[in-house]
C-alpha cells in the first residue's frame, strides 16, 4: 500500500474532526486550531512550514498524515477575467471549477462529484454519467487552488469571496462531505467565509435538504427550471421522487432553521420553447409566492446535442417582465466570456463513467465541437 492509502489527508477534516484527530493522537485541542490555520490561511503544504509546532511533533504528523492536493491540469483565463482550472483527482477523474469576477465580488463555481447521477435532461455534466463523491479533501482543495492561483495565499485578501455548489455533481448527493467542506469554508480558523456567501445549490433532494437544517447554515439555492410537475418531471427526474410542493415546503422548513432572515435563491434554466412562454411565466410568479426567494433566469448554455435552445433576447426579456411585475426579485445571468470553455451545465471534466449512460451519448457529442459560453452567477 503506498503512503497516500494508509497516511490521512488533513486537508480532508472539518473544523470538529480536527479536534478528534489531534486528541486521538494525545495532543490539546489547540493544535487543531493551530494546524487549521496552516492549512486554510497560509495554504501550508508541508509540516515543515509549520513553525509553531514543535519538530518532533512535526515528524510525527508526517508518520500518520499528509497534506494532498489534486494536481492542476489546466488554469485558462477568459479576456473578462473568468477563470477556469482543470484539476486531476485520485484515480485519473479531472473535474472543473471556475472564478467568476464581477465587481467586487470574486465567486468561486465548486464541483461536489466526479459526473452527476441525476441526469437532468439539460445539463452536459449529467449526460456525461457518473464516478464517484468527492472527499472533502478534493472539494476544500479547489478553494485552496483558486486561493493560491491568485497570488500569495491570504484567504484575508478576497481572492475569492463567494463560494457556490454549483459546479459538476449534486452536493446533497454527497452529503457528509460537501457539510464538512462548507464547515471549513465558514470557519473563522479556516478561510472564513460569511453563511450568506457560501451556497449550496440543489436539484431538490428533500430528506437531504431536511438533514442538512440540522447541521449546517449554509445559503440555499434550489434548481427548479420548472412551474409545475408534469414540465419539471421531463427536466430534472429526481422531481418524480420530490415533486415541486415537497421541495418548496422542504426549502422553506430550510430557511426557517436558519438563525437570520435569509432568502433562498431558486435558479430557472430558460429553454426555447420548452419552459421560456408566458404560461410558465405566470405559474412561476404565482408559486414563488410560496417561497422568500429571489429568482436566478440562466439562459440555456447549449451543447452539442443536447436537442435545446438558448431563447432569443425578446424572450428572456418577455419572461422576465412578468416575473418582476409579479414583484419576484428577478436577474438574469449575464453570459460572458466565450473564449474558455466553461459554463453552467457545460462542466465536462473527465468522468469514468459507471452508469454507462455516456455511452448512448458520448458519440454522438464528439461529431460537434463544443460551444462554450461562460455564464456568471
Ligand atoms: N446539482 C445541483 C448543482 C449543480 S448546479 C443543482 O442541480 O442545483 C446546476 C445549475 O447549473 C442548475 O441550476 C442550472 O441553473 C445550471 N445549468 C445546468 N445545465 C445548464 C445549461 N445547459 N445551461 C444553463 N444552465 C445550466
Amino acid at each position: 500500500m503506498s503512503d497516500s492509502a494508509t497516511k490521512i489527508n488533513l486537508l480532508g477534516l472539518s473544523p470538529a474532526k480536527l479536534i478528534a484527530f489531534f486528541e486521538q493522537q494525545g495532543e490539546k485541542k489547540f493544535r487543531a486550531t493551530q494546524v487549521l490555520k496552516w492549512l486554510h490561511q497560509q495554504g501550508a503544504s508541508s509540516f515543515d512550514e509549520m513553525t509553531n509546532i514543535s519538530k518532533a511533533m512535526r515528524a510525527k504528523l508526517a508518520e500518520v498524515a499528509e497534506i494532498r492536493e489534486p494536481e492542476v491540469l489546466l488554469d485558462k483565463t477568459s479576456r473578462d477575467g473568468t477563470r477556469k482550472w482543470v484539476i486531476r483527482m485520485d484515480g485519473g477523474s479531472a473535474i472543473e471549477m471556475v472564478l467568476i469576477p464581477d465587481g467586487d465580488r470574486r465567486t468561486l463555481c465548486v464541483s461536489s462529484q466526479v459526473g452527476c447521477s441525476l441526469d437532468c435532461s439539460f445539463c452536459s455534466t449529467g449526460k456525461q454519467g457518473f464516478n464517484r463523491n468527492l472527499s472533502t479533501a478534493e472539494i476544500i482543495a479547489q478553494l485552496r487552488v483558486a486561493i493560491r492561483s491568485c497570488g500569495p495565499f491570504e484567504p484575508s485578501k478576497r481572492h475569492v469571496t463567494n463560494v457556490v455548489m454549483m459546479g459538476m455533481g449534486e452536493p446533497l448527493m454527497n452529503f457528509e462531505n460537501v457539510v464538512d467542506a462548507t464547515q471549513l469554508m465558514m470557519d473563522d480558523n479556516a478561510y472564513g467565509l460569511s453563511k450568506r456567501r457560501v451556497t449550496l445549490s440543489t436539484a431538490g433532494v428533500v430528506p437531504a435538504l431536511d438533514k442538512l437544517s440540522q447541521v449546517s447554515d449554509v445559503s440555499l439555492a434550489i434548481s427548479l427550471h420548472a412551474p409545475n410537475n408534469e414540465l419539471r418531471d421531463q427536466l430534472v427526474p429526481i422531481n418524480k421522487r420530490y415533486p415541486i410542493e415537497e421541495l418548496i415546503a422542504a426549502s422553506n422548513r430550510y430557511l426557517e432553521s436558519l438563525p437570520d432572515k435569509r432568502a433562498a435563491t431558486v435558479e430557472y434554466t430558460l429553454i426555447d420553447g420548452v419552459n421560456d412562454q408566458p404560461e410558465h411565466a405566470r405559474e412561476l410568479a404565482k408559486l414563488l409566492k410560496q417561497l422568500p426567494c429571489k429568482l436566478n433566469l440562466i439562459p440555456f448554455n447549449p451543447f452539442p446535442n443536447s436537442g435545446y435552445r438558448r431563447p432569443s433576447e425578446q424572450a428572456i426579456q418577455r419572461f422576465k417582465d412578468i416575473l418582476v411585475r409579479a414583484s419576484i426579485i428577478t436577474t438574469v445571468r449575464r453570459t460572458r466570456g466565450d473564449d474558455v470553455d466553461a459554463a453552467c451545465g457545460q462542466l465536462v471534466g473527465q468522468v469514468e463513467d459507471r452508469t454507462r449512460r455516456s455511452q448512448k451519448y458520448i458519440p454522438v457529442v464528439q461529431e460537434e465541437p463544443a460551444q462554450g459560453k461562460m455564464s456568471q452567477v
